[in-house]
């Protein structure tokens, strides 16, 4: 492994520094996850596209500037230090994107994926139901085959579909045949949420946030062109989907690093009394240990190679990482730490990280599982 940034890289890395420090709106967009933040953002997510900075690392032809995987993470890592908005098409471009570069045709391609660069298409994910969260095997949303229309109609309900309310567009698995074996018979659908027979309930969080929606499907129909992957063999396909999720895709260092800068900062102007300043030190080296982990592991994907389960460990270790960094922060402050402002909403959304993207469980379960080879459960 190569530590050193080359020329080329580094003249990147200036490009993205110079661009970012003249565009980065001066005071922080109110909430991705509220409406009226939601559609700051997205103005925020067109000027990106516009220039060209959307999907660094896509190719030309659907919105990107066939960036390296390298100059990929330069990019995270200036777009977190310049405190730049938060991504509120990351379900599109950061997690159904790599499934559709690796399972979509030509068609779905050219078609679908320039569309979310520029942020015309917003894309929620449409996993989890009222009996399918840690055991996603056990979804009984359904699809039924209706071959006059050349496609399928879909029934069911999927919940804690994130930014849902404001979404035009889902990804999801729905059963295609009931009489398979649970992992099979299921297939991986992208759906139109403004058909008929589509409602989508947003409600409210309580942080606030008004994004989560609940899905309701109700004949709603597909055509057979937005079926991703094949009939049946959807598992697979979503489990590239949550691969990204869990790892580097969703969640490159730079988050982690420059957060623990700030805990840095923080704890040099206020002081840190009472082995606070040791906590401050031991998260700074974890954010760090972080990213010289996904540096090999983008040294493995660019010699060819996929994380799989590995990703796994990816989400354990970001997911707690996050909540001790906060934690440490929240501890910084005192009382002010009471006060909403960036590090108590960081604080309350960093409990939501060992639970969203698969439970800390289910990621412990699959890593004794499948890295570690011991027997299931
Ligand atoms: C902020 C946030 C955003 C989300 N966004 C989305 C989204 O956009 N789309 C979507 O589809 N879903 C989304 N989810 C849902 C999320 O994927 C589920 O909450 C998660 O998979 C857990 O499912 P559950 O809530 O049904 O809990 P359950 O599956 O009921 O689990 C309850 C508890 O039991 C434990 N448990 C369950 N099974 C096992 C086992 N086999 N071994 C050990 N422990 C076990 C779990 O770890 C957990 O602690 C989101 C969740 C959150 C918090």
């Amino acid at each position: 492994m190569d530590l050193t940034w080359s020329a080329e890289e580094e003249a990147f890395r200036q490009d993205v520094r110079a661009w970012l420090r003249s565009h980065v709106p001066g005071s922080p967009l109110p909430s991705g996850d509220t409406r009226h933040g939601f559609a700051a953002h997205l103005e925020w997510e067109r000027a990106l596209f516009e220039a060209g900075w959307s999907v660094v690392s896509w190719p030309k032809r659907f919105g990107g500037r066939d960036a390296s995987l390298w100059e990929w993470l330069i990019f995270e890592e200036e777009y977190y230090r310049a405190g730049a908005p938060q991504r509120v098409t990351q379900n599109g471009i950061f997690l159904l994107a790599p499934t559709i570069f690796e399972f979509g045709t030509a068609e779905q391609q050219e078609r679908i994926l320039p569309r979310m660069a520029a942020a015309q298409d917003l894309w929620a994910q449409g996993w989890s139901e009222p009996g399918a969260g840690s055991d996603l095997a056990a979804i009984t949303s359904r699809a039924v085959r209706d071959d006059e229309a050349g496609g399928w109609r879909l029934s069911g309900q999927k919940t804690w579909t994130t930014r849902g309310a404001f979404c035009t567009h889902l990804f999801g698995l729905f059963r295609t045949d009931p009489g398979a074996e649970r992992h099979r018979g299921l297939t991986y659908f992208l759906v139109d949420l403004r058909a008929p027979g589509v409602e989508v309930r947003g409600f409210e969080r309580l942080d606030g946030d008004e994004g989560f929606a609940e899905v309701f499907f109700d004949g709603a129909f597909v055509p057979d062109r937005d079926v991703l992957g094949e009939i049946n063999r959807g598992w697979s396909v979503a489990m590239a989907t949550t691969g990204s999720e869990r790892g580097l895709t969703l969640r490159s260092p730079g988050r982690f690093v420059t957060a623990a800068d700030r805990l840095a900062a923080l704890a040099r102007s206020r002081g840190a009394p009472g082995g606070l300043a040791e906590r401050v030190a031991q998260s700074w080296i974890e954010a760090r240990a972080y990213q010289l982990f996904t540096l090999e592991q983008v040294t493995a994907v660019v010699a060819g190679q996929n994380p799989g389960a590995r990703s796994s460990l990816n989400k354990l270790y970001w997911s707690e990482l996050d909540v001790r960094l906060h934690e440490t922060a929240m501890d910084l402050l005192g009382g002010d730490g009471e006060v909403d402002g960036p590090w108590s909403r960081g604080f309350e959304f960093s409990l939501a990280g060992p639970i969203y993207a698969g439970t800390n469980e289910i990621q412990r379960n699959i890593i004794a599982e499948r890295l570690l080879g011991l027997p299931r459960v």
